[in-house]
């Protein structure tokens, strides 16, 4: 059984799905909407987290036999794809194409694969527009001057998620819209009327855009309905962006909770501070990539609590790496496993299992886990070298190893098998000569020069073994 901890009740909770708790049928299928991208720029590794935790989390529920139903939005109208398209010359919608592009190729480099649907705003704006035709009819939604407000006033429980009331909300850390004549300092945009030049859609309260709240809503509302399992961001959405979902959608169905379970995940910070946009201490994806691989940041982000904060530095990739090296090295060596005799090392295996599995369902507990393969690694190890791990056993570690990695995406490197250049293969048969030789100076000048060029070299009995810095 899942315990996950619940924003809302700021309690771990069991988890069980709204079907189930209905009494419905299928009571397995799970629908879980997380905050997607608003597209007018690449992404950096923060927002990576959130999508790598996601990733891991759904694929583990899906091991488990649940039919999750993984959603996500793109944001592609908004106030920072308007601003941007003007600042190159070209237009929010092309703009906002070319960065969801680039973004879905970043999250295919980083072995995310694992969301069901991406829904555009911009493809449900009559969704959004019903939305906020029902908040009006009902007394919550208002005209002012440059378009329609909700009225945090008249819904009761507003600051239910972020713990706040109607008053301190007017100290909103992000996208509090500023208009003067709203009734509320905390009232937020639901739809905004357009100015010359801008992109506009037809409405019955005039041509304009949506808000950044009412698409999430208006998306879950038409894919999973009124209510739904869980929802998931990053914890700076909580307020006021996930706070205004939900007095956007309980309002019109008069249905509570919206969302059975919030998740949010904590932030990447460099030197204490949390990575963003505006503060200019952001790494993109692409960047990252270009120097590390994707197993990397997988293992750094998914090494810590999803909760927790975590800081990200050079050297700390650094340690990531050489614990990439570790997994790498015992996977090499169970390959080469050939001890016939049959040796008992089953319960070594089944704990680790059993363990791993505890450690995932205690709320996504991905640091134990972690923790979990290397005691595996250890202890595999010292039974290689004592020549007491049978070739079963080292396929059956092989193959649990796989299961895990068919969630984490770490441990195996992907297929490709990478190419070592002529030159390093010169360098390598020279260096063997020199060893043969007896030439040791002369041999250890060749090795520094593979290692500047980017090699590493260990000697095994089977010869020395070869692999690119990761
Ligand atoms: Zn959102």
């Amino acid at each position: 059984m899942f315990k996950l901890y619940n924003t809302l009740t700021r309690k771990k909770e069991s988890f069980i799905p709204l079907r189930q708790a209905q009494g419905k049928l299928q009571k397995k299928k799970v629908n879980l909407f997380v905050c997607g991208p608003t597209v007018y720029d690449f992404p950096h590794i923060g927002h990576a987290r959130t999508y790598i935790v996601f990733d891991a989390f759904v694929k583990c529920l899906r091991q488990k036999g649940v039919k999750v139903f993984y959603l996500q939005n793109i944001t592609d109208i908004d106030d920072k794809i308007i601003a941007r398209a003007k600042e190159k010359k070209t237009t929010p919608k092309k703009l906002a194409l070319l960065f969801e592009k680039e973004y879905l190729k970043d999250m295919k480099n980083l072995k995310i694969d694992s969301v069901t649907k991406y829904a555009r705003a911009t493809n449900n704006i009559k969704e959004i527009i019903s939305q906020v035709e029902r908040l009006i009819n009902k007394g919550y939604g208002y005209k002012i001057k440059d378009g329609i407000y909700y009225d945090i006033s008249k819904f009761k429980n507003y600051g239910k998620l972020a713990r706040r009331t109607a008053q301190q909300a007017e100290d909103g850390v992000s996208r509090i819209d500023k208009a003067k004549e709203k009734r509320n300092k905390g009232d937020f945009c639901l739809w905004k009327l357009s100015k010359k030049g801008e992109p506009k859609w037809e409405s019955p309260f005039g041509d304009g855009r949506p808000g950044w709240h009412i698409e999430d809503t208006a998306i879950t509302e038409k894919y999973f309905g009124q209510q739904y399992d869980i929802h998931g961001g990053a914890r700076d959405l909580i307020f006021p962006h996930h706070e205004a979902e939900i007095a956007q959608m309980e309002a019109i169905s008069g249905k509570k909770p919206m969302v059975k379970y919030w998740i949010h995940t904590g932030f990447l910070t460099v030197k204490k501070t949390k990575m963003a946009k505006s503060l200019g201490n952001f790494i993109t994806i692409r960047d990252f990539l270009k120097k590390h691989s994707a197993r990397t940041l997988r293992l750094f982000i998914l090494k810590a609590h999803y909760r927790s904060p975590v800081n990200y530095n050079e050297k700390l990739i650094s340690q990531t790496k050489k614990e990439l090296e570790r997994i790498d090295e015992f996977i090499d060596k169970l390959n080469k496993v050939k001890n016939k005799k049959e040796k008992e090392e089953k319960s070594l295996i089944l704990k680790t299992q059993k363990d791993f599995e505890k450690a995932m369902e205690n709320d996504f507990n991905t640091p134990k886990a972690v923790a979990i393969i290397f005691e595996l690694i250890n202890k595999g190890n010292s039974l290689i070298d004592k020549n007491l791990l049978s070739q079963t056993n080292a396929r059956d570690i092989l193959k649990l190893l796989k299961k895990i990695d068919k969630v984490f995406n770490f441990i195996f490197q992907s297929k490709k098998k990478e190419k070592i250049p002529l030159k390093i293969l010169e360098l390598i048969r020279e260096r063997r000569q020199c060893r043969q030789e007896e030439k040791w100076k002369v041999a250890d000048k060749i090795r520094k020069k593979i290692e500047r060029s980017g090699y590493k070299i260990k000697d095994t009995k089977d010869g020395p073994i070869i692999k690119k810095n990761l």
